[in-house]
C-alpha cells in the first residue's frame, strides 16, 4: 500500500504501533502534546513541528514569518493542553546554495517569537538538504490540575473557537498568526474545558479529533462559526491553519463564560454548537491531510 492510500492519520496510526504504551508516558501519540511525569504538581509536555520548503511555504516568502511559524505553531500546540511554553531546540536543513541571510532572518522571526513568549532556546541539529527544512522541539509545562486533552468532551458540552476562521493561506495569516496562549491560560484557571485542540487541520477535521478522541458526537450551528471576510462556510471549516483553540465546556461553565464575556472586552470565545451523545454525528471532514 502507498503512503496516499493511508493518509496521514492512517500513518500516523501504522506508527503509534511501534510506540508501545509505557508507565512512564502519561499521554503519548493522540494529543497536542506528549505528556510526560516532571514534579507533584506539574507534568512535562513535549511537542514538535516541522516545515518543508516547497510544501509550507517558499523562498518568495519572508524568512522571519516563516521562523515565526515554526515555533509558533509549536507554541499553540502547548497552549492547547493548557500549558506554557519553556525551552525549544531548533534543527534546519540547509541547501548550499542558500544566502546567509534568509537563515539569519528566519532565526530572527524565531527569536522575536520565543522572546515575546518566554521561549529559551538551547540546542538544535544543523545538516545539509536540497530544500530548506526547519525543525523546532518544544517543552512545556503544565499545573496537572490544567491539563486539557482531546478525550474530555461530552454530551451536552458547548463547543467555542477563540476567534474567526478560514482564508488562513490566502491572507498569509497561517505565517504570522499568534498562537492563542494568553486565552488558554485564562480558561484553565477560570473556565476549565472539557477538551481542547488548535485548529492546524481545519475546523471539521480537528472538532472530528476531539469527537473520536471523546467518542462523542457534535452538531454545528453554521451561522455561529466565525469567518473572515469573504470567507465561506466550507473555507472555514475546511482551510485550516487558523491556529485559533478549539474547545468544549460543560454548560454550567459556558453560561458562567457568556455571562462573563458579556461584561468585559478582553477576549471573546465564539459559541459554535454542541457535543452529542450520538458518535455518528461526525462533521464532514475535507479537511486538510499531508499525503492525500
Ligand atoms: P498537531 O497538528 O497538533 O501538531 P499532528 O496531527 O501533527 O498534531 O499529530 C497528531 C499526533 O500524532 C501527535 O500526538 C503527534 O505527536 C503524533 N505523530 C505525528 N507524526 C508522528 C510520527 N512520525 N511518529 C510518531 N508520532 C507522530
Ligand atoms: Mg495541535
Amino acid at each position: 500500500m502507498k503512503i496516499s492510500q493511508l493518509g496521514e492519520f492512517g500513518l500516523i496510526d501504522v506508527l503509534k504501533k511501534f510506540a508501545p504504551v509505557s508507565k512512564e508516558v502519561i499521554r503519548g501519540i493522540g494529543d497536542d502534546a506528549a505528556v510526560l511525569p516532571y514534579s507533584k504538581s506539574e507534568y512535562l509536555l513535549l511537542t514538535t513541528d516541522m516545515l518543508a520548503e516547497d510544501t509550507h511555504f517558499t523562498r518568495h516568502m519572508s524568512p522571519q514569518a516563516i521562523g515565526h511559524k515554526a515555533l509558533a505553531c509549536n507554541i499553540s500546540d502547548i497552549a492547547a493542553m493548557g500549558g506554557r511554553p519553556t525551552f525549544a531546540v531548533i534543527s534546519i536543513g540547509i541547501p548550499k546554495n542558500l544566502a546567509v541571510r534568509f537563515i539569519n532572518d528566519i532565526y530572527k522571526g524565531i527569536l522575536l517569537l520565543a522572546k515575546s513568549f518566554n521561549v529559551i532556546i538551547v540546542g538544535g541539529d544543523t545538516i545539509k538538504t536540497d530544500k530548506i527544512v526547519i525543525n523546532i522541539a518544544l517543552l512545556g509545562l503544565v499545573k496537572k490540575k490544567n491539563l486539557i486533552t482531546r478525550d474530555g468532551a461530552t454530551p451536552e458540552d458547548w463547543i467555542f473557537v477563540t476567534g474567526p476562521l478560514g482564508g488562513s493561506f490566502k491572507s498569509g495569516r497561517h505565517l504570522n498568526f499568534l498562537p492563542r496562549l494568553a486565552q488558554a491560560q485564562f480558561l484553565v484557571e477560570k473556565f476549565p474545558p472539557s477538551a481542547m485542540i488548535d485548529i492546524s487541520d481545519g475546523l471539521s477535521g480537528d472538532l472530528n479529533h476531539i469527537l473520536k478522541a471523546s467518542r462523542v458526537g457534535a452538531r454545528l450551528d453554521h451561522a455561529s462559526i466565525p469567518r473572515y471576510k469573504g470567507v465561506n462556510l466550507s473555507q472555514a471549516l475546511n482551510d485550516g491553519e487558523d491556529f485559533e483553540l478549539l474547545f468544549t465546556l460543560s454548560p454550567i461553565k459556558a453560561l458562567s463564560l457568556m455571562d462573563w464575556q458579556a461584561r468585559q472586552k478582553s477576549f471573546y470565545f465564539y459559541p459554535i454548537g454542541t457535543i452529542t451523545a450520538n458518535v455518528k454525528e461526525r462533521i464532514d471532514a475535507e479537511s486538510f491531510t499531508h499525503f492525500k
